[in-house]
């Protein structure tokens, strides 16, 4: 019995995204958008416990909506 049941098109749930990190608010070079010290490590990169912060990703920065609102 051969079964066909592979579509290969399941739920992705991160497509094409890019380097996002979770504190970013688009992707990097999204129009209306720039990079803002992340918040969580104050720009260095590195949470309290040494390691790599999980808001920037380790970078330090984050991208955020400079639209004025
Ligand atoms: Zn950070």
């Amino acid at each position: 019995m051969a079964s066909e049941a592979q579509d290969g098109n399941g739920s992705d749930p991160t497509p094409n995204a890019t380097d996002m990190n979770p504190g970013d608010d688009a992707p990097p070079g999204t129009p209306g958008t720039g990079e803002d010290v992340c918040l969580q490590c104050s720009g260095k990169g590195k949470i309290q416990d040494g390691g790599e912060c999980p808001n920037c990703g380790g970078t330090g920065k984050v991208i955020k909506g400079v639209a004025g609102g």
